[in-house]
């Protein structure tokens, strides 16, 4: 059993000595360890069997440890943006600098960092004293954790489980990369593109225009997958098998027999939505009377395109395709 609680100086101490700690951030639990220290990074691969070209985003308290980060020519977009959406759910990529080891950024010259606006991410990483890669703190490929025990389900071999109770968005951050006087959009995420074209010209990167050559390696098609089959919902509730579970977002009268629904919201609250997504998903992959789950689509506007992303992804592996 992971030791867990919310002694932060001793998850803090974890991390200095190079041990492994997951910790409740704004978006979801992250997995992390000391980013200059590249035998702790190698762990957290190790511990969930994340390939090694899927590189980590590195999560900082103050904004000074950014020189440390990126490289000397940091953009001027990089200022307004951290100054916009800082402590918060958005990630920047630009170019490193030679402190930050290979294996944080899978060998890439440039780095992702965030500074979460999570009471309990901010002391740790501040106590910690030195930057933290987190990914997200679940198996590669499987469900994000918005939960401590989502975490104890799927993680054996980390050092503690740090705990706290504040509200989570539910869903990844928003990455965007900088180059030069250019912003694009590699994930959509908490923050949305809208937000941030408010601040700086920002254009969607469209994955399928380049083929290949990813500038973000993480951003599989297949991800943050369910151990059942999940499929998004197209035709009629009545006609679903009864060993289904439904995910809906609102609690419509619909007259419906089907035994297992949750509803993650009342109403099609994009953001309760969001912070129920997870968790809902996590119950119907426990409940051993599901066999398939379906879950109802979202409109794609604000927050909704990065939930119907994690849906799509979601739904990859059992649909092969993303609609
Ligand atoms: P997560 O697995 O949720 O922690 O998200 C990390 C994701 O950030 C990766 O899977 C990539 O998609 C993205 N990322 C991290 N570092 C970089 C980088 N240097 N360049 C581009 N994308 C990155
Ligand atoms: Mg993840």
């Amino acid at each position: 059993m992971i030791q867990n609680g919310t002694d932060v100086s001793f998850a803090a101490k974890c991390i200095r000595e190079g041990g492994l700690v997951a910790f409740p951030t704004e978006t979801v639990y992250g997995l992390g360890a000391d980013a200059l220290n590249p035998q702790a990074v190698a762990r957290i691969f190790e511990v969930k069997q994340r390939p090694t070209f899927d590189p980590l985003i590195v999560h900082i308290s103050e904004i000074y440890q950014l020189e440390m980060l990126f490289d000397d020519l940091i953009s001027p977009l990089v200022n307004k943006i951290t100054e916009a959406f800082w402590p918060g759910p958005l990630t920047i990529v630009h170019r490193k600098s030679i402190k930050v080891p290979d294996i944080v950024t899978s060998g890439l010259n440039t780095v992702a960092v965030r500074m979460p606006s999570h009471p309990v991410a901010l002391e740790l990483i501040r106590l910690a004293q030195t930057p933290v890669a987190a990914p997200s703190a679940n198996r590669f490929g499987q469900l994000s954790p918005t939960k401590p025990e989502h975490v104890l389900k799927q993680l054996s071999g980390i050092d503690y489980l740090l705990t706290g109770n504040q509200k989570m968005v539910g869903i990844e951050s928003t990455v965007i990369s900088i180059e030069d006087d250019q912003c694009f959009l590699l994930r959509p995420g908490a923050i949305s593109l809208s937000d941030i074209q408010k601040v700086v010209p920002c254009v969607y990167f469209n994955q399928s225009k380049k083929g290949k050559d990813l500038p973000s390696p993480g951003l599989l098609k297949s991800h943050y997958s369910p151990n059942k089959p999940l499929y998004i919902l197209k035709q009629d509730i009545h006609s679903l098998p009864l060993d289904s579970g439904l995910i809906l977002h609102h609690k419509a009268d619909l007259p419906t027999n089907a035994p297992n629904i949750i509803y993650t919201s009342g109403n099609r609250s994009q953001i309760e939505i969001a912070a129920n997504l997870f968790t809902a998903l996590h119950t119907m992959e426990d409940d051993p009377t599901i066999s398939q789950i379906y879950i109802e689509p979202v409109e794609e506007f604000g927050l909704g395109i990065a939930i119907m992303d994690r849906i799509k992804k979601a739904a990859f592996r059992y649909t092969g395709h993303c609609e």
